[in-house]
């Protein structure tokens, strides 16, 4: 990763925001700028692309080794003091902050201690940058998504659905395979839902035994140094329900809607509206609450947000997923979850796991 290159970006956007310098205080954004991958850290970064990188006592090693190219400050005194000395040895007078990055409290802080150097909130600079990814993010999407795939096929296709097992136990199960399969960690906490569960579409883990007739809807994520990846499937333990069924032909229509608009320069309203629009035609527009996708990298939501409404236009390097659902309270739902890469002339899926309605 070429850390120097994305500050020397990050830099020549200061100046559209008249400012002379960037305090970055977000983990994520200062992982992306920097590499670190600790918990505590900031950089302050000046429009020429110099930085300071600053963190505490405990990651004084660590930041050694993983950030070896800027000048580091290892503090004892706490936030603020060293970011405000930090500006001024970058000869910074006009500092930007992170709106989004802070806590009132924190704000309070730094303007307390900014004596003579001006403040000035900005939005989401880095995360703007993030939206697209370079061909080693990328590998790592997909060596994230190839440990979820595995896991899949190996627990859930190979047998691990079993009369009786919790919606916990499954979930656990399938973390311990993505990381047998070679991931760092899960990306986010695994839903599990079984039959009439999966009308929430972000159910909570619970008790509730796995029995025959319901449809299990699983979606996780795995993680490869530091990138995520999101997946969801839908399968059957014995036959479902036949209105399930007919509601799982429907999300699979508007998922492929929704893939094949992808593209260099669609706007992601059209897009959500090409998946949208198969569902609404069905007569389930009422029962698909959600945005239709979201970005993914460092964080599992990043930008850009694929909705009705917000619109941006979808870039060559993005990776966003596109899942539909339909989510109907006492009968279930049906949700299914791919990421696709934008490319030059179009898209590529990234995920390689079955989307076909597997009877188990
Ligand atoms: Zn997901
Ligand atoms: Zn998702």
């Amino acid at each position: 990763m070429d850390h120097g290159l994305r500050r020397s970006r990050l830099g020549e956007r200061l100046a559209g925001l008249e400012v002379d310098g960037l305090v970055v205080t977000r983990l994520p954004n200062v992982r992306y700028i920097t590499g670190f991958t600790g918990s505590n850290a900031q950089v302050v970064v000046a429009a020429d692309g110099s930085a300071v990188f600053l963190t505490d006592g405990r990651y004084g090693a660590q930041s050694s080794h993983e950030v070896p190219d800027l000048p580091r400050t290892v503090y004892r005194q706490g936030f603020p003091q060293p970011l405000v000395d930090a500006c001024r040895t970058l000869g910074i007078a006009r500092a930007g902050f992170e709106r989004h990055g802070l806590t009132y409290e924190g704000w309070e802080q730094l303007t307390d201690r900014a004596d003579g150097l001006e403040l000035v909130p900005v939005g989401a600079e880095v995360e703007q940058l993030r939206r697209t990814k370079d061909p080693q993010e990328i590998a790592l999407i997909d060596r994230a998504q190839g440990c979820a795939d595995r896991a899949f096929e190996t627990l859930v296709l190979g047998g691990g659905l079993r009369a009786g097992v919790t919606e916990r136990a499954l979930a656990l199960a399938l973390e311990t395979a993505m990381v047998e399969a070679g991931a760092e960690d899960r990306a986010f906490d695994s839903i599990v839902a079984f039959g009439d569960h999966a009308a929430e579409p972000h159910h909570h883990l619970t008790d509730r035994e796995l029995a025959r007739g319901d449809m299990v809807k699983l979606d996780f994520g795995a993680r490869s140094d530091g990138y995520h990846s999101d997946i969801t499937r839908t399968v059957a333990f014995g036959e479902p329900d036949q209105r399930l069924r007919e509601i799982r032909d429907v999300v699979a229509a508007a998922q492929r809607a929704g893939i094949e608009a992808v593209r260099p320069g669609a706007s992601t309203v059209d897009v959500d509206a090409a998946a949208r629009s198969v569902i609404v035609d069905a007569g389930h527009g009422d029962t698909f609450p959600h945005g239709l996708g979201h970005g993914v990298g460092l964080e599992i939501h990043e930008a850009p947000s694929l909705r009705w409404d917000g619109g941006e236009e979808l870039i060559e390097g993005m990776v966003v997923t596109i899942e539909p659902g339909v989510y109907i309270p006492g009968l279930g739902g049906v949700r299914i979850e791919d990421m696709v890469e934008v490319t030059a002339d179009g898209r590529r899926e990234i995920p390689r796991a079955t989307k076909e309605l597997r009877v188990l």
